[in-house]
């Protein structure tokens, strides 16, 4: 087997635009999410079963006293080895593709189990469309990378915060820029790398970028 694809969201770079969110509703033919303003830019408030990636921003002061105001692209991380399908009741309701590493979410998990699904997320990131009853979440862009294209997300970026390729390049990337960001941002590092296919190089603490950053 392949070592499948990653893709690197490199924070450093984020400006925070949320092209990244529109593109993946577009691509995927998600309606809009009402909502109202409740003084953040984060909006919707959350994922929600029509929003597969949500840009959060986060605010609030460091142990100088000085503001921080953190942006960070939330989606599914594609697990090396998902916890979720453990919530998979009939065994093919979610899909592991050998080839690419991806987790596919199917129809047919409108008969999971959506509580234990999102318990047992480490970034909580499953959620439960509420017309059709099936469990969603983003697909590495499934239709896309399998007929050559990058994911939605990854070709809107107008800062090259994301990037998406081979697991090994993606790997190798991830260590060069890991080292050239900590010459600026002493805590920079990379977040469970063995493990997610979804990697997120970070300059400060995780929990200054969210509640479920890091497993
Ligand atoms: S991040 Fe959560 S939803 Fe995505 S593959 Fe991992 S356990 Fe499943
Ligand atoms: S498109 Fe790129 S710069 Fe804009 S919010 Fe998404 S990751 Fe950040």
């Amino acid at each position: 087997m392949s070592n499948g694809k990653s893709i690197l969201v490199d924070v450093s770079r984020c400006t925070g635009c949320r092209g990244c969110q529109v593109a993946c509703k577009q691509w995927n033919n998600l309606p809009a999410t009402k909502t109202i303003q409740t003084g953040t830019y984060q909006n919707p408030p959350d994922l929600n079963g029509e929003t597969y990636k949500i840009v959060r921003f986060a605010e609030g002061r460091g142990e100088d006293q000085k503001p921080y105001w953190n942006f960070l692209s939330d989606m599914c991380r594609h697990c090396v080895n998902p916890p979720c399908i453990a919530a998979s009741n009939d065994g093919d309701s979610m899909i592991h593709d050998e080839a690419t590493g991806a987790i596919i979410y199917t129809p047919k998990t409108a008969e999971d189990d959506y509580e234990m699904a999102l318990e047992i997320c480490p970034y909580k990131i499953p959620r439960k469309n509420e017309k059709t009853g099936a469990l969603t979440k983003c697909t590495m862009c499934f239709d896309r990378i399998t007929n050559g294209l990058i994911p939605a997300c990854v070709l809107s970026c107008p800062t090259d915060a994301m990037r998406f390729g081979d697991r090994d390049e993606i790997l190798k990337e991830v260590e060069r820029r890991v080292t050239e960001l900590k010459k600026t941002y002493p805590k920079a590092k990379a977040i469970d790398a063995a493990d997610v296919r979804v990697i997120y190089i970070l300059t400060d603490d995780p929990d200054k970028y969210g509640e479920y950053v890091q497993a």
